[in-house]
């Protein structure tokens, strides 16, 4: 059975100043706790909960008489899942530094400390028993209880010093949609700047921008520690407030995730599954290493290729709909998918359009791609099923793959971000936007 996870982040009330430094004192010690335990399990090559906890449990509860006991289980889980991932890291020779640090520290309560009083609000057992909590309560808080999601037992609690409140890491669970069996695909190339996407035989590309959005941040970041340099030192801290502020990650999450959504939700009218290419696991460091230009460097680091595709799959799995994500994407934009051949990319126009060498009809470089992961996927799929596989609907599969026509046929439509954005699906988008800007 899948199952579907939400975290969502709930804000206390403003706590008192006693009440706070009691979760202050809490935090410090579990702190403690955990970079005590991830040092050692990391020189020990440790990298279990539970024998961690074996050795470690014992000494915790004699360290800490005061604390509730389960502190010291969730510290363990806590430190040994740090432990993992630096361990891993380091396997991959991809750690900065020879020891893991501790910097961020988010308390982990399981379901002994704490527990739901009302909708709005929760207790916390602490070293000065149980401290209850009024919470502030936002939209999307309300949409999950409402429909349907259930609160793991789980949760995590991260202190805002400056504000004198308590965030709520609140996980909400849902059995995920039952996958039905496809009958058609919709396949996906990732870019820089924008996703194509083959939806009943058209092409479209949506623009995401993330190249933009990457590049203006850089810039604006840049701009702020040259000021802030200038005026109080590279040290100052008010830069940093400022570069804070600066709601890169937010932007390019919400363009994600607004289309990862009206993609899944196409699928899931036809009934296709989703096809993406496989991409390596450090596609980004190994696209960048022949690439000189910083600029265009950082660009691509930042361009969340795979955050794209991990979007996907997160709704995917909500909605029902399979996603195949290991079609190889070797030669995807290098093949015309009527002939075969080669496809000529001429620099001239631009690198994105191209000129089949047989059939000499043109090409938009992403429409190739799109195509060919479809035929890639196509095939696979008869290979193991036979004829039970999805076809084309309505489109001719017996002497070419991909229908014959005019070379319009082949160019893309463009759906600026700012509409589809808005519109927040493509039907929407068609009805009121591109009709209108074909007129
Ligand atoms: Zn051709």
């Amino acid at each position: 059975m899948v199952e579907v996870t939400r975290t969502v982040i709930v804000k206390s009330a403003p706590l008192s100043r006693s009440m706070f430094r009691a979760f202050a004192e809490l935090e410090a010690m579990y702190r403690n706790m955990i970079e005590q335990l991830v040092s050692y399990a990391t020189r020990s090559g440790i990298t279990s909960f539970a024998r961690l906890k074996a050795l470690k449990y014992g000494e915790l509860r004699a360290r800490y008489p005061q604390l509730p006991s389960h502190y010291a289980y969730t510290a363990c889980q806590d430190a040994s899942t740090r432990a993992k991932s630096f361990l891993r890291l380091k396997k991959r020779r991809l750690a900065e530094k020879n020891y893991p640090e501790v910097r961020r520290v988010s308390i982990w309560l399981d379901d002994h400390l704490w527990r739901m009083e009302s909708l709005t609000s929760i207790e916390i057992a602490t070293h000065k028993g149980w401290l209850g909590i009024e919470l502030e309560p936002h939209k999307q808080y309300w949409k999950y209880v409402n429909c349907g999601w259930k609160l793991a037992t789980e949760v995590k609690v991260r202190l805002d010093k400056r504000h004198r409140q308590l965030l709520m890491y609140l996980t909400f669970k849902r059995r995920g949609v039952e996958e039905c069996e496809p009958r058609g695909y919709i396949t996906i190339d990732v870019n820089e700047n924008h996703e194509a996407v083959l939806i009943d035989g058209t092409v479209y590309l949506f623009e995401t921008g993330f190249k933009d959005t990457v590049l203006g941040y850089s810039y604006r970041r840049k701009r702020v520690q040259e000021k802030y340099d200038e005026l109080y030192g590279v040290k100052g801290r008010a830069k940093k407030k400022v570069i804070r502020k600066l709601k890169e990650r937010k932007v390019k999450d919400d363009v994600k995730w607004k289309f990862a959504n009206i993609v899944v939700r196409e699928a899931k009218k036809r009934r296709c599954a989703i096809v993406l290419e496989k991409l390596p696991r450090q596609c980004q460091r190994e696209m960048i290493e022949d690439v000189k230009d910083e600029q265009l460097r950082h660009r691509l680091y930042q361009a969340c290729f795979k955050a794209v595709q991990k979007a996907i799959k997160e709704k995917a799995r909500e909605y029902g709909v399979r996603v195949e994500d290991d079609v190889d994407p070797k030669n995807t934009s290098k093949l015309c998918p009527i002939h075969g051949a080669k496809v000529v990319y001429k620099r001239e126009r631009g690198d994105r359009i191209g000129l089949c060498s047989k059939g000499g009809e043109r090409w938009h470089r992403d429409v190739v791609a799109c195509w060919n992961l479809f035929i890639k996927a196509l095939q696979r799929a008869r290979s193991c099923n036979g004829s039970s596989a999805p076809s084309l609907s309505g489109l001719s599969l017996d002497g070419s793959l991909v229908p014959l026509g005019s070379t319009a046929a082949h160019d893309p439509i463009e759906v600026p971000r700012s509409l589809w954005v808005r519109w927040k699906s493509l039907d929407a988008t068609n009805k009121h936007e591109l009709m209108r800007m074909s007129i």
